[in-house]
């Protein structure tokens, strides 16, 4: 047998068996010829008697795994069943055991995920878009939202287009039931695990089998329990994770819950294969503990939000908003006081200090209080004025800013790559200068991103984006040109006067929204733009992390595949590109990827190829290369 990690973890079970039996009658029935004393009540009845020793020794252990107090040796026992299950169904079948094992088991396909299941499914990650299809799955297991209403779908069409889902839910669905995992109090007997070895060798291990028993039978709750069993088994791996989170949101709660209802579940099993296992006919097993798991969702564990909680300060930075534009409040937008705010932010991180500023602004010392111990609320509005209003609606969006924006210093080799990078690139190594509007939190930077097409990659952009040149010398002190935001903010959905025409309250609260863009572009019209300088810095701002990428110069966002190709961060766009040269004329910018044959290597594979040269070969099928 060739020595794989199944063989291993075989070996190492049978090792521990052996020498817990060693010196009782039963030290010999693990291995051919399956020496051991005849046992009494066989639970185990083939019906064709052709290897009498085997079935003998079978009807030991499930005696042995019925006697024996010691969990440990139990699980054992229950993993050397698991392993036999190929020769106890070839024995079904009227066949001779062989001597080899298959492991029920593909351990495999679970590998990878661990460090994805950290990355991309525990918070504070967010975005579900583009995600993995397992992880996908996975984040819908957990304590969140309640999340089952589209599982039955999702996993439909999940399960038929991807084979890896499929064979994943498989193996979540095993280690389920026979309660693999570690955490597990309760196994399942033979009894049970027999008529599941068949139900995966013979039915669900077909996937049309295995869609139809799914869709037909509503078995998503129990889909969905198994998932979150192993999103439990995932997280407890790794010590530190389960700390971390268990410190944040109480990941217990959740855990002992998944944990004690799928013992349970394992419970009924038992008892309902105990009663049933010698009948002709066997009832659902899955439905009978599908009606108590369902049960058991009712009282639905939510750990972590979909949304994030929103602080004092931004949420009266929201209101006041709301309020200046829906009183039709005459506000000076004051550069002045704006300018203020941020310098002082910029020089102390003694909060007292900020509400100091406050005071020096004319807000009176009451207010002032008020905002400090947060019970300012929506009818002290009425007292201030205008201006007041203002002021403090600036000393919160500073305040949050100040909070969300953090500039870094990088070591010298990454400073010393981007010169290098940005000399290759334009020929210019001293600056890297770029903008990002602190009203509406816009970055002009173009940022890289991959994509199959170079034109969208922004691989080849200069400049800046959205920046519109104030040229309107009398107001301004200085006789300089400006820069300023260029976003005008607009409507999401295209035609929504229309849509929402007959909804009066629809209707003015879009009129609504129109108004606070309209203030906001207002304001960013007004204010110049905060010049940045990326070369040397990575700048944390909104959530996203922006740097040059040390290989090409271009701007990038930080993101968990930024190391994918490189020791050192990259925009990936660069280290993919190089190898998109069209086959056909050699020219870099390449959209499509073309099946083609290749004579040389004499089979079909697929190509990049231009868009020019696509259309070209799109009559004379098939392209050859
Ligand atoms: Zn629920
Ligand atoms: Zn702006
Ligand atoms: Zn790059
Ligand atoms: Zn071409």
């Amino acid at each position: 047998m060739k020595r794989t990690t199944s063989s291993k973890r075989c070996n190492y079970v049978l090792e521990k068996l052996k020498l817990h039996y060693s010196g009782t009658s039963y030290c010999n029935c693990f291995e051919p010829p399956w020496l051991c004393p005849e046992v009494e009540e066989c639970v185990w009845k083939p019906e064709s008697n052709k290897s009498k020793q085997f079935t003998n020794a079978v009807n030991t252990w499930i005696d042995l795994s019925k006697k024996t107090n010691n969990l440990f040796i139990k699980k054992q026992l229950y993993e050397w069943l698991d392993m036999n299950h190929a020769n106890i169904l070839a024995v079904d079948r009227g066949l001779y055991p062989v001597e080899r094992f298959f492991p029920l088991e593909k351990k495999g396909i679970f590998n990878t995920f661990l460090g994805r299941i950290i990355m991309e499914i525990l918070p504070p990650c967010k975005n579900t878009k583009g995600k993995n299809k397992i992880l996908h799955l996975l984040s819908k297991a957990c304590p969140k939202r309640c999340q089952i209403r589209n599982l039955k779908e999702i996993v439909l069409q999940y399960a038929t287009e991807d084979d890896q889902t499929y064979l994943f839910l498989l193996e979540v669905m095993k280690k389920s039931l026979l309660g693999k995992y570690n955490h597990c109090k309760v196994q399942l007997q033979f009894e049970g695990r027999h008529v599941f070895y068949q139900m995966f060798s013979y039915q669900i291990s077909q996937k049309s089998f295995f869609l139809k028993w799914f869709e037909n039978g509503n078995h998503q709750i129990f889909l969905f329990f198994c998932l979150k069993e192993y999103l439990c088994d995932a997280v407890r791996q790794v010590k530190t994770v389960y700390d971390y989170i268990e410190k944040h949101w109480k990941w217990s709660i959740f855990d002992k819950q998944v944990v004690k209802s799928m013992d349970n579940c394992r419970k009924i099993l038992n008892t309902i294969s105990e009663r049933e296992y010698n009948l002709l006919h066997v009832s659902d097993w899955i439905s009978s503990i599908e009606s108590f798991l369902l049960q058991v969702s009712k009282q639905h564990i939510k750990l972590f939000r979909t949304t994030n909680a929103m602080g004092y300060i931004s949420k009266l930075k929201v209101n006041l908003n709301k309020y200046i534009i829906s009183e039709d409040l005459n506000v000076d937008i004051r550069q002045d006081v704006s300018r203020f705010l941020w310098e002082i932010t910029q020089r102390t991180t003694d909060k007292n200090v900020f509400y100091y500023a406050l005071e020096v602004l004319g807000l009176e010392r009451e207010v002032v209080e008020k905002v400090k111990n947060e019970i300012f609320c929506a009818l002290d509005y009425k007292m201030l004025s205008p201006n007041d209003l203002f002021t403090l609606k600036e000393f919160c969006r500073v305040i949050e800013l100040h909070k969300s924006t953090y500039n870094f210093v990088l070591p010298k080799h990454y400073y010393d790559k981007q010169v290098l990078s940005l000399k290759k690139r334009e020929n210019k190594n001293n600056q890297a200068i770029g903008y990002i509007c602190f009203i509406c939190n816009d970055i002009k930077f173009f940022l890289t991103k991959l994509s199959d097409s170079s034109r969208h990659s922004n691989k080849l952009a200069r400049g800046s984006l959205r920046v519109v040149v104030d040229n309107d010398i009398s107001c301004c002190h200085e006789n300089n040109l400006k820069f300023v935001c260029g976003k005008k903010p607009e409507r999401h959905v295209k035609n929504s006067k229309k849509k929402w025409k007959n909804d009066k309250k629809a209707l003015t609260r879009k009129l609504l929204k129109e108004k606070q863009r309209n203030f906001l572009s207002k304001q960013c019209i007004q204010t110049p733009l905060q010049e940045i300088d990326l070369l040397g810095h990575a700048i944390q701002f909104n959530n996203k992390m922006i740097m040059l990428c040390s290989s090409c110069g271009n701007v990038c966002m930080l993101d968990p595949e930024s190391f994918k190709y490189s020791v050192n961060i990259n925009c990936k766009v660069c280290h993919v590109s190089p190898r998109d040269i069209c086959i056909k004329c050699n020219t870099e910018t390449t959209c499509n990827k073309i099946l083609v044959y290749n004579q040389r290597r004499t089979k079909f594979h697929k190509a990049p190829m231009c868009n020019n040269c696509t259309n070209v070969y799109a009559q004379k099928q098939p392209v050859v290369i």
